[in-house]
């Protein structure tokens, strides 16, 4: 039968890690007495060891969870003595002092305006000089409160005491013999929720420090009687040291010699006494609670883990995750997902994101130095002149194109189509950072930004020199043949035509926004009779500096404030835009001229075409070096890097906590643990019944 509390210990502590829950609570011995009642005295008697913490003021401040392990030694071998705190994975301590300050450093962890804290701390015992029992230590009740004890200390400390000494834990209240029982906080407590005392025991202590006859009154119980009986001790354990080890061998001896020396009083009543009494009626009262208990539980276990087991049905369909699974699977969808997303970056891709780009450098190139000449328009004129042959055309049109055609080629394209690949790969991971399911994993999210950034960062210096030089030929000369040229001017009309659509889409919400076309026309020749003054302004200034002063007030007509400086913009933008679409109008009729159609020999008249085939050329030359020194590098890397920088010495610990940050993947575990562990408990249960039948048979029915 022994084995039966040894093995319902392991069950009770295997249920405490599933719920905290009431239902699926085994007994344990709850250990409550007041301050200095001997409570500590007591749990060291029983131990055999001193390892509780001790001083005026220290007050155990955490349950402690005391497991006793009884481990016979093996034949031919000393017993060895050992204490464990699973929670704290300090292994083995086999001197009891190291046990003593662990606790000591526990209790003071907690803040002292905490007072007392909830969570027990779990204690292992192994030895051969103690049963197999489970014992809870709480704090002691406060009788007065002092003044380095705050108020509030009291209620908490009984609060917690509530907590421990329900249904089904056997109370065991410890009262010193010296103080009458009447003021036994712990008995107060008892009676209020066990009030026929079927599962309280009391034990008495400092019985040497009352008359035997009054100690042995107290024993029988005819004051306030409980079922489970009074036992007496004598556990005082700081008497005189002789050893560490040998203070509660010191202890035991002495209450020996004491009830020894009162025989006659104490085996008369047939009264309990001494610490091997204690022990031996707390083992047969916690085996026969549990005993009892054992139905109950096994049909409470049932139904959590019918429960569990059908929610686990209906909502994971049985299927098993495991953290390695999770983080597996993370990582191979994290590379899946960056795999497919590469076809953004395949070559054809790239190269009309670059062209894009250049188009705009060749508007801008065009603006500085076309359209903003004012002999542009003549350009125009000589591409619609059948008489006048290429070699005629003057040769301010020949440096102006080469111009161009240099501005387009040194601004910077190996840099800046290297950034363009850059950034977009840069979004890409960033948005996978961000997204399910590493919104759940921000430590795991920087350090794939940290790490994709990092080999970004070591490729584009490389990428951007190594396309610069590439396109390096294209700054001297650049051969053209005519189905490049034609090309080049299909496109060069697309984008201008585009571009006469946007600014028309852009005069007409201007129009709408000032109020029709009357009024932006009134605004705009304001605005230019505006410019016109402030030319002459300019101008007088400069002939006569002296006036300026005098000249000033004149100015400050309210025609001034006619207009809301907003609509003042407004029209200078409508200016803008429509001086552009005139260019741009001009600029198509020539891309679209005989002249232009001809050929690449007539490149000085259409410059725009000669510029969108350059343009064409680096995009090309940039996205085959940008693919083969950046892309194709970044996505040998990214992979490996997933590997070595992601999961890189991530212990299992880590990689529960790290699959535990995703809270579906939590509940999915939390579940999966709840009913394996239930089945597990199920499983001993069952094995427990059948043991207890082999042991017991039922008796034959004739
Ligand atoms: P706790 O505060 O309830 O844990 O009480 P302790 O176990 O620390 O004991 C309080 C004081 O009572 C200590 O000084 C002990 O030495 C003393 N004490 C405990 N048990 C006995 C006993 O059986 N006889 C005598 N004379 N003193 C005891």
């Amino acid at each position: 039968l022994m084995h039966l509390t040894r093995k319902l210990i392991e069950i009770r502590s295997m249920l405490l890690s599933i719920d905290q829950s009431d239902a699926l609570k085994l007994p344990s011995i709850v250990v409550v007495g007041s301050q200095s009642s001997g409570k500590s005295s007591v749990l060291e008697a029983i131990v055999g060891h001193e390892f509780l913490p001790k001083g005026n003021n220290m007050v155990t401040r955490r349950p402690i969870e005391l497991t006793l392990i009884h481990t016979p030694a093996k034949p031919g071998e000393t017993a060895v003595e050992y204490g464990e705190f699973p929670a704290l994975g300090l292994g083995k301590m086999t001197d009891f002092s190291d046990i003593q300050k662990t606790l000591t450093d526990l209790n003071l962890a907690v803040p002292a305006s905490e007072c007392v804290s909830n969570d027990p701390i779990d204690l292992r015992i192994y030895s051969p000089n103690v049963p197999d029992l489970t014992l809870i230590d709480l704090p002691g009740y406060v009788q007065i409160s002092s003044l380095d004890q705050p108020e509030t200390l009291k209620e908490k400390i009984s609060s917690l005491c509530d907590r421990y000494i329900r249904e089904p834990n056997i109370i065991l209240a410890v009262c010193a013999a010296d103080v009458d029982l009447a003021n036994s906080p712990a008995l107060r407590a008892s009676r209020k929720v066990d009030p026929l005392g079927l599962r309280t025991i009391g034990v008495i202590t400092k019985m040497d420090l009352v008359p035997p006859d009054q100690g042995a009154s107290i024993l029988a119980g005819n004051r306030y009687p409980l079922h489970l009986g009074y036992v007496g001790v004598v556990a005082k354990s700081h008497g005189k040291k002789v050893k560490r080890d040998n203070t509660a061998v010191v202890a035991q001896r002495g209450e020996n010699d004491y009830f020894g020396a009162h025989k006659e009083i104490f085996n008369a009543g047939s009264l309990m006494v001494g610490t091997d009494t204690l022990r031996r009626r707390l083992m047969d009262v916690l085996e026969s609670s549990m005993a009892s208990s054992l139905h109950g539980i096994t049909n409470a276990v049932q139904l959590e883990l019918e429960e569990a087991t059908y929610q686990f049905k209906v909502q994971y369909n049985d299927r098993r995750v495991t953290a390695e699974s999770y983080v597996a699977e993370t990582m191979d969808a994290l590379k899946l997902r960056f795999k497919e997303s590469m076809t953004q970056f395949r070559r054809p891709a790239i190269r009309a994101k670059l062209k894009a780009m250049l188009d705009d450098k060749v508007m801008d190139v065009l603006e500085q130095l076309y359209w903003l000449d004012k002999r542009s328009p003549e350009l125009g004129t000589l591409a619609q002149d059948a008489r006048i042959s290429p070699e005629d055309v003057e040769p301010y049109w020949r440096h102006k194109l080469d111009a161009a055609s240099s501005l387009l080629t040194k601004s910077g394209v190996g840099r800046d189509s290297t950034l363009l690949v850059a950034d977009g790969l840069r979004s890409l991971i960033d948005s996978m950072a961000a997204g399910e399911p590493f919104n759940f994993h921000p430590r795991a999210a920087e350090r794939l930004v940290q790490f994709s950034h990092m080999i970004l960062r070591d490729r584009v210096g490389v990428t951007s020199d190594q396309v610069e030089n590439c396109i390096k030929p294209y700054k001297y000369e650049v051969e053209v043949d005519d189905r490049e040229w034609e090309n080049g001017r299909q496109a060069s009309i697309d984008l201008f035509q585009r571009e006469v659509v946007m600014c028309e889409t852009k005069l007409k919400d201007i129009r709408k926004k000032v109020g029709g076309s009357r009024r932006l026309g009134n605004l705009v020749s304001y605005v230019q009779s505006l410019e016109e003054k402030e030319k002459a302004k300019k101008a007088k200034r400069l002939s006569a500096p002296d006036v300026e002063a005098e000249a000033e007030p004149e100015e400050q007509t309210p025609e001034s404030y006619r207009y809301p400086p907003a609509q003042i913009l407004d029209a200078r933008h409508a200016m803008l835009y429509t001086d552009r679409l005139s260019i741009l109008r001009l600029r198509l009729a020539a891309l679209k001229s005989k002249r232009c159609k001809a050929g690449p020999e007539n490149d000085v008249l259409c410059p725009e075409a000669f510029l969108n085939v350059v343009a064409d050329k680096l995009a090309y030359t940039s996205a085959m070096f940008i693919n083969i020194e950046l892309l194709d590098q970044f996505f040998y890397q990214f992979p490996r890097e997933i590997d070595s920088r992601l999961l890189y010495d991530l212990d299992r610990s880590e990689i529960v906590e790290f699959a535990r940050e995703n809270p579906a993947v939590r509940r999915h575990l939390d579940l999966q643990e709840r009913k394996d562990k239930l089945e597990e408990v199920m499983k001993q249960l069952n094995s427990l019944s059948t043991l207890r039948t082999d042991a017991q048979p039922a008796p034959r029915r004739h």
